[in-house]
């Protein structure tokens, strides 16, 4: 059933901003840039006039909001210190440059699609790409005129960029073993594929009041995070013994940091493209619009109660009530991010590795493409923990494939440290960041691997350059939230500000964020080894980081 159309009843005396309650008109910038044209419609501009007469043609409305829609940002202008982020006006913090989002729903890759991502780079974006803890990836450098050829690259191997950023459904996250984990509960990539060419660049979900988060996974370590998106399909053995979807809503990192709470609902296979388009129809038509700030779908839900949410998307979106059914059976410790080498259901191997914080330039996509397609392999993904995984390596390739990624300094069997960093993208390239992240988690790994050879716990280290946590600070062992410090000699300097304890799992929590606990970023690694030292001398028999 296709989600109802926002009802235009008499206005209140006061609201959010909700389309279903009368609110429909623009409530503030970003709304009346969507009212006055859908950010869908910028496409055929960049195709027409953009690209043929250079940046300066670009209308501000289209450059610093519809862009989005089609996964492109202006980067920041070089050499703006962190100190200058907030006071500075949009346009003194743009560079001629975009960063370009590249989606990848399911983290899916051919050879043929890596091996295009990585041409775009070295081609247009001065061999930069960084994979993303969302299954993206992202390139830099990239230039207005070359945005049309670019598309037709990607759209020639069956990939875009649309509605890769901006008031859109995001990316659908799916587990990068989907279909061939020897524990998945059910593969969703058929689900993933039809929300995806049903609704992706429709007008339907085109002006929704924020971004809108997805994943849909049958992985039995529940690697895609469910408990964080704004909408979660997490796999589950339902009441009749088939599998199906155990459903969350609301879920959210950055300010206010929600856990996605449960419905309680059993929804079929065949359902979930209904399921999720009601939600995200619930999101678009009772979804606050007034305060930019409170547009997320967590603050409906907050507001209204998992009950209440089920019963609308029930009665005014399905028309079907869903069954009651089992939550989801997590375990104690999983690990969720398939680095190594593990067995396929199908005889055959997959093989997850790492490179440092998720960065790995044109030309290594191209080497890891070269790779896999030597080993055999036409499949390679990516994962929600910036990392790769090539799928259908035969057993005795295991070996070859092992040694030669890691010739290439992609580990197979890294350290805990490199294995579990991340970093946003920081200074470099992001206009909201205050300090820099990416050189700054791939030094911490290499200082840490030396500092501390055989640390024997797994431990995550998120990297934000902001706070905002587009790294998951807030669910990190030890989260860093980039700001200006006080250092020794009383001068502003970048550093970071640390959460501790934060964990996703049977026991999730948000990373405590003790006060004067703040570090330098020249400090940084001094003090990542105390914190770690400490644990190490003070734990008790059994105990994990997380505990
Ligand atoms: Fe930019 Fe902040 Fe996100 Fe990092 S966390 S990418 S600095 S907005």
């Amino acid at each position: 059933m296709p989600p109802t159309t926002a009802s235009t009843g008499s206005r209140p005396r006061r609201g959010e901003g909700q389309w279903a309650l009368g609110y429909r008109e623009p409530l503030n910038k970003n709304e009346e840039n969507k009212k006055n044209d859908d950010g869908l419609n910028v496409q055929q501009r960049i195709i027409d006039i953009y690209s043929k007469a250079g940046f300066d043609s670009i209308d501000p409305a289209d450059l610093r909001g519809r862009f989005r829609w089609l996964g492109l940002y202006t980067q920041r202008a070089p050499g703006i210190e962190g100190g200058k982020t907030a006071v500075l006006e949009p346009e003194e913090l743009d560079d001629r440059y975009f960063m370009l989002r590249v989606r990848i729903d399911g983290g899916q890759l051919s050879v043929a699609q890596l091996r295009a991502i990585a041409d775009i780079s070295t081609t247009y974006a001065r061999d930069t790409a960084d994979i993303t803890d969302r299954q993206n990836v992202q390139l830099h450098w990239i230039r207005i005129e070359d945005v049309p050829a670019i598309w037709e690259k990607l759209e020639a191997v069956g990939l875009s960029t649309m509605e890769a950023c901006g008031d859109t459904p995001r990316v659908i996250m799916g587990c990068p073993v989907a279909g061939v984990d020897e524990n998945e509960i059910i593969d969703a990539t058929p689900q993933i594929r039809q929300i995806h060419d049903e609704y992706i660049g429709s007008p339907l979900f085109s002006n929704l009041p924020r971004k809108f988060k997805t994943t849909i996974s049958g992985c039995s370590a529940f690697c895609t995070n469910h408990e964080i998106d704004d909408v979660a399909l997490a796999g589950v053995v339902g009441p009749d013994g088939a599998p199906g979807f155990d459903l969350f809503v609301g879920g959210g990192l950055s300010t206010n940091p929600m856990f996605a709470q449960r419905l309680g609902a059993f929804v079929r296979p065949d359902q979930v493209s209904d399921v999720w388009a009601g939600v995200a129809g619930i999101f678009r038509d009772y979804g606050y619009r007034r305060l930019r700030h409170r547009a997320r779908i967590k603050f409906l839900i907050k507001d209204w109660g998992a009950a209440k949410f089920r019963e609308v998307l029930e009665k005014e979106y399905l028309g079907y009530a869903l069954p009651d059914g089992p939550e989801i059976d997590m375990r104690e410790g999983q690990q969720r991010d398939h680095i190594g080498v593990h067995r396929q259901r199908d005889g055959r191997n997959y093989v997850g590795f790492a490179a440092r914080v998720g960065r790995i330039p044109g030309t290594g996509l191209a080497r890891i493409a070269d790779i896999a397609e030597e080993h055999g392999s036409d499949r390679i993904r990516t994962t929600a923990d910036q990392k790769l995984v090539i799928l259908d390596v035969a057993d005795d390739r295991v070996d070859s494939i092992v040694s030669t990624l890691e010739a290439e300094d992609l580990r197979v069997r890294p350290s805990v440290f490199r294995r579990q960093t991340m970093a946003c993208t920081g200074i470099e390239f992001c206009k909201l960041a205050i300090v820099e992240t990416k050189d700054r988690g791939a030094e911490l790994i290499d200082e840490l691997e030396r500092r501390l050879p055989d640390f024997p716990e797994p431990v995550t280290i998120n990297l934000n350059g902001c706070p905002n946590s587009c790294a998951r600070i807030q669910v990190a062992d030890i989260g860093l939230k980039g700001q200006l410090v006080t250092d020794a000699d009383g001068d502003q300097v970048e550093g970071f500000q640390v959460h501790l304890g934060g964990g996703m799992g049977l026991n999730p929590a948000f990373g405590r964020k003790v006060r004067g606990l703040k570090t330098t970023a020249a400090e940084l690694p001094d003090y990542v080894e105390r914190v770690l030292r400490r644990f190490l001398e003070q734990k008790d028999e059994g105990e994990t980081f997380a505990a």
